[in-house]
């Protein structure tokens, strides 16, 4: 593996200028082959410049007319300054999406504060190379920089999307007679700011322009972390070609892409979850600000199942013999890295006493959800949004799909299949609107080194969670379903904030967990305290043995979020092999999130949190537009001495245990069912210590089977193959 990445620094560079360009929309074309392991093929970049990243509301857009919208141009010779420093800290009124290409009067430091060097060095680059921050002015052409790795590029062209017949309706003109690269690029700018209501032909079009011929080679050069493509003569973001298209193939060692065997012994591949993303899968860009649509179309062996982040329930198309190809697509805008692939001989789970539980159950409105069907009222760019439907509103089930390999169809039955509907259920009580249309679940390979991850459309579940009884399971499943609102369709603007997403899963799992079962308040209260329990007991020891600047949640502090002028960045220890086995975001969020809602009361707590997610779908956040609103929203007698700034300093931006917390653990009595499971795990300490070979004559131990599984097993790691549960997103 070609790797030049000094070992003594592990932070994750992402490289993709994107202050200057956006990717709108990718469509994938490619061929899985399990001979060569490698994916082949190309992927068509739509792109969006100049001030149009800036959201869009309702149908009213502006005319996009490159060559003459002033506005829409970069004024290169001037220092472009950096539209996605955040200057409304503090403030939840303003969206994370709201940002300007050369905003006037933002001045912007961060370029100056490290992180442009961090990158540079990290990725072994020299400055004069990546000119786009302070050299790329005047007479050099712009530089298109994407995040990529582990990659052979072949060919990168333009793509002459005039060609394409009939493609003049998005323009003003009645027949495209003289065609310029300004045509071409305005016609990309129509395309991408269709609309949502026209989401099929623009799906359709994108479709068509991918297979559209080529105008003109692009230069490229590859480094370590990216691919670099101008074209002659384009001197800025505005004049470079708005479609393009790179032929390429990827890597056998590739990290975004594993190939291994299933549990019956057939080959296999997938996306993992890897700390570099998809950027060994398709260059693209990653930092998470490039909001983008996708539709991939790939060709396997016709023995193969193909399952992908994608809104449809794709069935294979019959190709030539022995092949057969499958369409995926989705109409919600998300970061590149969520994107999700799984090739594979799976068969589709169906429960023994076939029931129609994957149809969509729809029924009226509670009292208590009332409040949260206000619909038509979003703060996100536009797109179909789920949240505007009435009736994909009251859709407590989504349909769904489980796939694993056949050997594990009696375990699948046994345990997963029948807790999706009540799981999925829940979420929908606590939070309203499944943000997803459709959901497919995938039991991962043996050597998956998590518990679960979650990725628009698609669950990944490690075989652990099928042995024993539904406990494991239907928290793993309640932990990544809930990461369908936390982490994907409310992502964290800045990586480093990982708490945004694993913490709300740590802490809703439960929550979700308890109304699948249909606890009553005690049980539930139980189980959840016997859960916090647990989990102190794993945030102590990790935080004794851990390194204490990993410990933190908000490192960067007052400059998370901030990125240099370009758009690039780092992500603090992203690449830090230690970091995979470390829980400490998970526990310190959960306990953080736990700790508000105990202090508002469940009912406060959790309105509120239906209301965030109607105010924040569909966009990127920072702590504060969390915290901020969550002050906002709360009577001045409950509020005691919180604030922002005391909960950053507090949880967010200190190594060890929280004060606050461990004030409260102190306080704490424990609850019936924790000294229940001490009694356990007393047991299993003797039993441990006898000697073998005597042990068969001892007198049976009896142990409680529903303790174990509710609280032993997770203090005895060992009687899990895995206990590490970790989802990337
Ligand atoms: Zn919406």
């Amino acid at each position: 593996m070609d790797t030049k990445l000094d070992p003594s620094r592990d932070d994750l560079p992402l490289m993709a200028n994107t202050s200057h360009i956006l990717v709108k929309h990718y469509v994938l074309d490619l061929d899985v082959d399990f001979e060569s392991q490698i994916i082949e093929g190309t992927i068509v970049l739509f792109f969006e410049s100049g001030n149009r990243f800036q959201k869009q509301s309702g149908s009213t857009k502006e005319p996009c007319r490159s060559e003459s919208n002033e506005a829409c141009r970069f004024r290169m010779p001037e220092p472009c300054h950096s539209p996605v420093t955040d200057t409304r800290t503090f403030s939840s009124k303003t969206r994370s999406n709201d940002f300007t290409i050369c905003g006037k009067g933002e001045k912007d430091t961060s370029g100056k504060d490290g992180n442009h060097d961090n990158w540079e060095q990290a990725s072994g680059i020299s400055s004069s190379k990546y000119c786009c921050d302070t050299g790329n002015h005047g007479s050099e052409d712009f530089l298109l920089v994407l995040d990529c790795c582990d990659l052979s590029v072949l060919k990168v062209e333009e793509v002459d999307v005039a060609a394409v017949p009939g493609i003049e309706k998005l323009t003003r003109s009645p027949k495209l007679t003289v065609v310029s690269e300004e045509l071409r690029n305005q016609i990309v700018c129509e395309l991408v700011t269709l609309p949502a209501d026209r989401w099929r032909e623009q799906l359709d079009y994108y479709a068509r322009c991918s297979q559209a011929p080529g105008c003109g080679e692009l230069l490229f050069d590859t480094d370590t972390w990216s691919l670099q493509i101008r074209k002659t003569g384009a001197q800025t973001a505005t004049d470079f070609p708005h479609a393009i298209r790179i032929r390429y193939s990827t890597k056998p060692q590739g990290r975004s892409v594993t190939w291994t065997s299933d549990q019956s012994g057939r080959p296999c591949v997938y996306t993992m979850g890897s700390p570099i993303n998809n950027r060994a899968l398709f260059p693209c860009q990653e930092p998470p600000v490039a909001m983008s649509t996708w539709q991939a179309t790939v060709r396997a062996a016709a023995s193969f199942v193909v399952l992908m982040s994608g809104e449809n329930s794709a069935k294979p198309t019959q190709l030539r013999e022995g092949c057969s190809s499958w369409h995926y697509y989705v109409t919600m805008p998300m970061p590149a890295s969520t994107f999700t692939i799984a090739v594979g001989s799976w068969t589709e789970m169906k429960p023994e006493t076939c029931s129609s539980n994957d149809l969509a159950a729809e029924r009226s409105l509670s009292p208590s959800e009332a409040d949260f069907r206000y619909v038509g009222i979003c703060g996100h760019m536009e797109y179909p949004c789920r949240f505007q439907n009435p009736s994909a509103t009251t859709q407590e089930i989504i349909p769904h799909r489980v796939f694993a390999p056949v050997c594990l169809k009696a375990a699948c039955q046994e345990t997963l299949l029948q807790l999706v509907p009540p799981c999925l259920s829940a979420a929908h009580r606590v939070l309203g609107t499944h943000p997803f249309s459709r959901l497919d679940i995938l039991i991962v390979p043996g050597n998956f080194p998590s518990l679960g991850m979650a990725s628009p459309h698609i669950i990944f579940l490690s075989q652990s969670v099928l042995t024993g009884n539904s406990h494991l399971c239907g928290t793993r499943l309640c932990h990544e379903i809930a990461h369908a609102w936390f982490g994907l369709a409310i992502g964290a603007r800045d990586w480093t904030e990982e708490w945004l997403s694993e913490g709300f899963a740590t802490h809703l799992e439960d929550v979700f967990w308890a109304k699948a079962q249909q606890l009553d308040p005690h049980e539930a209260q139980e189980q959840q305290e016997l859960k916090a329990c647990l989990r102190w007991c794993r945030l102590q020891d990790e935080v004794r043995n851990s390194p204490e600047e990993m410990q933190v949640l908000r490192p960067n502090k007052e400059k998370t979020g901030h990125v240099s002028d370009s758009g690039s960045s780092v992500v603090k220890h992203g690449l830090n092999p230690e970091k995979v086995f470390m829980q400490v975001h998970y526990l310190k969020g959960y306990f953080l999130l736990r700790f508000l809602a105990q202090r508002l009361g469940d009912d406060t707590y959790f309105a509120f949190l239906r209301k965030f997610v109607h105010t924040f779908h569909g966009q990127l956040i920072l702590s504060q537009d969390f915290l901020q609103m969550l002050l906002e929203n709360i009577p001045e007698e409950k509020r005691l001495e919180l604030s922002v700034e005391n909960i950053f300093r507090d949880w967010l931006e200190s190594s060890g245990i929280p004060q606050p917390l461990q004030r409260e653990r102190q306080a704490g009595a424990e609850c019936g069912l924790a000294r229940q499971v001490s009694v356990e795990v007393e047991k299993w300490i003797r039993m441990n210590r006898r000697p073998r070979k005597r042990k068969r004559r001892e007198t049976e131990q009896v142990f409680e089977k529903d303790i174990f599984w509710l609280g032993t097993a997770h203090m005895f790691p060992a009687c899990q193959n895995v206990m590490s549960g970790r989802s990337s997103f």
